[in-house]
């Protein structure tokens, strides 16, 4: 299926042609006028607070075994810096093992001085979560769907997104491994163990080309993965209308407290090494 790619919808457009009806699209345009597209950059923030630590997945936490580091949130970019000065070419699958990520980082929390660099308020959603995603080319997301409608702002680098849509369930074998506001795959696609999961051969994924400037909408129940071709620098903006907060973000956060508590899926999750 094809994924279209529209430059400045408006809000109508955006909402009745694809929020509705649950269909992905790719936008360009709309952060033409954000003060992030130009400012956020590698250089500016490897300045921004040389004291921080910041925690780094190793590798992909969704199908790997979860490995945590913690380092300089400037030596981290330093690192990323050298590591895309030394590349020539895009990244491929081959090169998605074991590359540090500093993923699922709570920016506005740590930063709350950059919310008005970035304009997510025609999103609407009475609940809304951004996330930032920093990393070096070859970081990789496996196969997951995630609770919440996400949009996904690409400000540096370049990210391949493979979209399926929810039809394919029955092929990508639903995990019970515990991560916070998505639901897993068994199939790890970098090797596919298509013993494990001949279903698997029978999905059909559409990939999706997410470059600097442009927004990437991927409703509830799209299954996705994520490789960074280039090292990138993206935001997904999570959102949740009143019923679907009620009816998702508010028991996910209560799962995520039990999970932390040891009481729900302890030694089966994304976040916790062994
Ligand atoms: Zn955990």
């Amino acid at each position: 299926m094809e994924i279209d790619h529209i430059h400045r919808p408006s809000k109508g457009e955006f909402f009745e042609r694809y929020f509705k009806r649950n269909r992905p699209v790719l936008m360009s345009g709309i952060m033409d006028d954000w003060p992030a597209k130009e400012k956020w950059t590698f250089g500016y923030f490897k300045n921004l607070a040389k004291e921080m630590q910041v925690r780094i997945e190793i590798g992909n936490v969704l199908h790997d075994r979860p490995q945590i580091e913690r380092l300089g949130l400037t030596e981290y970019i330093e690192l990323i810096e050298g590591a895309e000065a030394a590349r020539s070419e895009d990244a491929t699958l081959k090169d998605a093992e074991g590359v540090p990520y500093l993923a699922y980082f709570d920016i506005f929390k740590y930063f709350p001085g950059l919310k008005t660099d970035v304009e997510f308020s025609f999103w609407k959603g009475r609940f809304r979560f951004p996330i930032a995603w920093i990393g070096p080319a070859g970081t990789f997301t496996g196969l997951h769907w995630d609770v919440g409608h996400n949009l996904f702002a690409q400000f540096c680098g370049k990210k391949e997104f493979t979209l399926y849509p929810p039809e394919s369930t029955p092929y990508l074998y639903t995990s019970k491994k515990y991560d916070i506001g998505s639901i897993l795959s068994q199939v790890d696609s970098r090797r596919p163990d298509f013993q494990r999961f001949p279903l698997f051969k029978k999905a059909e994924g559409t990939k999706v080309i997410v470059e600097a400037g442009q927004i990437l909408y991927t409703p509830r129940g799209w299954w996705h993965q994520v490789l960074a071709l280039k090292a990138s620098i993206s935001v997904s903006c999570f959102a949740f209308g009143l019923k679907d907060g009620i009816m998702h973000a508010l028991p996910g956060l209560a799962m995520h407290a039990l999970h932390l508590g040891g009481l729900y899926r302890k030694s089966n999750c994304a976040c916790h090494p062994d």
